[in-house]
């Protein structure tokens, strides 16, 4: 154990939790924070943990949404972004919303008045010096030129993405199998020995004609100037599919070939949309090549039309942005930490969540793992069951390799926690409704979560021996 400092770089939703949950554990730390000396092109201010866009930190209601229930746990543990989130909330509905410049400011002067907390107004410009032996990198979509090419040069070109394409997910337990079948194509068997990897949606020509009638047709999203996404031939939009050449998708991710239907042997699909298996426990489900910069609302009305999907809940919805993120699972540890430079631990967007508040969330762990380390009192990552646990696990090992540039970056949702069943049958014996069953589901997944929680957070390592 040493008495030298956790260095965090980066102040902002990740950087800002991390250097509080360190200093509040005995930890001495020093923030180092880029802007005013240097800006983003996103950022407008010199406060730390500045909003960049909404000032909502989304649903508050731990018994019925995975966001609430990452609140929740997060306010357990003494979350700084949760305090000051509370503190300068604005009415909105069911969500927490915040005065964002009042919320800001709120985060720069809890970390500046604490006795442990050094801020220091600087770019960290390559690799941290050697004699930071406890460094944290919450450094964000927008981390510098100057860091990002330095951790490329850890990481290998592949490892570090500059840009997302995210393809929608599908929660499992809503595609129709009763239209939709489990093959690979030409029954090919991966490494596992599966031959039925996939989940595959068959069209017939009028369903197809309709389909990218309607792609071409709806409202897109629009790149910001300084984005400049490029777009590679390898992961193009569907749209910009579509706008090539009516078979092009035909051809593409939604070509019919090697498949045979399920349900309708004799039937040849004029066209099959295919999904993949994308975490370990199987409740997620990615829609292969559907990278897309359809609005959310025309993308959940537009893939609904295809069949097999007619009633599907949605996970993430597909987009393309400005984002630097690292190919965690690979990567990091589970204590979030780079394979290749132990010293260095990552926080935030850039190990590939999605969100402010999953942002601040890694940003907690990586803060408290980097603290129980300095004190020499190792801490194991919360359980799965938690909602931080399966942030965490999806980064880190939960998400199945796909391939080059299949890992995408993921807002926290059910599909990530182990499923769990609520009973058919109320207490009087009356059968209970769907709606009602997945209402009950996701009130016993958050008690669960905060139990395993609370379990989690009392067990406390003896302090090592002197
Ligand atoms: C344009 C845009 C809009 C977004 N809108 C939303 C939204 O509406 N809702 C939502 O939930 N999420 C949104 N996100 C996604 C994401 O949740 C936020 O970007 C979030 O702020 C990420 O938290 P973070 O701590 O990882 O990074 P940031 O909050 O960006 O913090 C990183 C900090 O590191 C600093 N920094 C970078 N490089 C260096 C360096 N070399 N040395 C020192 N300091 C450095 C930056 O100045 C910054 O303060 C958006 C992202 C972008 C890019």
């Amino acid at each position: 154990m040493t008495n030298s400092p956790v260095h965090v770089i980066g102040g902002g939703l990740a950087g800002s939790e991390a250097a509080w949950q360190i200093a509040e554990a005995g930890v001495s730390v020093v923030l180092h924070e880029m802007r005013p000396v240097r800006g983003t092109e996103a950022h407008q201010s010199d406060r730390l943990a500045e909003l960049v866009c909404s000032n909502s930190f989304r649903a508050d209601d731990w018994a019925g949404n995975a966001v609430g229930l990452l609140h929740a746990e997060m306010r357990r543990l003494g979350s700084l972004i949760l305090a000051c989130g509370d503190a300068c909330q604005v009415p909105a509905g069911g969500a927490l919303a915040v005065d964002r410049e009042g919320f800001a400011q709120a985060v720069t002067d809890r970390l500046s008045a604490h006795p442990r907390v050094q801020v220091v107004r600087e770019e960290v410009a390559g690799l941290p010096p050697s004699e930071w032996d406890s460094v944290v990198v919450a450094t964000g979509p927008l981390t510098s030129p100057a860091l990002a090419q330095a951790v490329l040069g850890l990481t290998g070109e592949d490892q570090l993405a500059f840009f997302d394409a995210i393809a929608p997910i599908v929660h499992f337990e809503s595609i129709d199998m009763d239209i939709a079948w489990r093959q690979s194509r030409y029954d090919k068997e991966g490494p596992g020995g599966e031959a039925a990897a996939y989940i595959n949606c068959p069209m017939d020509k009028a369903q197809y004609d309709a389909f990218v009638d309607a792609l071409l047709a709806g409202p897109k999203t629009e790149f910001k100037e300084w984005e400049n996404v490029p777009y590679f031939d390898g992961c193009l939009p569907i749209e910009v599919m579509a706008e090539r050449g009516r078979e092009t998708l035909r051809h593409g991710p939604m070509k019919p070939v090697g498949l045979t239907n399920a349900h309708r042997p004799q039937e040849k699909a004029h066209a099959v949309v295919q999904l993949r298996q994308d975490n370990a426990l199987g409740t997620l489900w990615n829609m292969v090549g559907f990278q897309t910069k359809l609005k959310h609302g025309a993308q959940t009305e537009v893939f609904r039309t295809i069949p097999g999907l007619e009633k599907a809940v949605f996970a993430r919805l597909g987009g393309l942005h400005r984002n630097t993120f690292l190919n965690s699972p690979r990567l990091l540890d589970r204590q979030l930490r780079l394979k290749a430079m132990p010293r260095l631990r990552f926080a935030g967007q850039v190990t590939g969540v999605e969100g402010y508040v999953e942002s601040a969330a890694v940003g907690l762990l990586a803060g408290r793992f980097a603290a129980a380390e300095r004190l020499g009192r190792p801490l194991d990552p919360p359980p799965p069951t938690t909602a931080l646990g399966a942030l965490i696990g999806h980064i880190t090992g939960g998400h199945l390799d796909g391939g080059k540039g299949s890992f995408q970056p993921m807002n926290i949702n059910y599909g990530l926690l182990p499923p769990l069943e609520p009973p058919k049958h109320g207490a009087d014996g009356r059968r209970i409704g769907a709606k009602e069953r997945g209402r009950a589901k996701k009130r016993l997944m958050g008690e669960r979560a905060l139990a395993d929680l609370d379990a989690w957070s009392a067990v406390r390592t003896p302090e090592p021996a002197e």
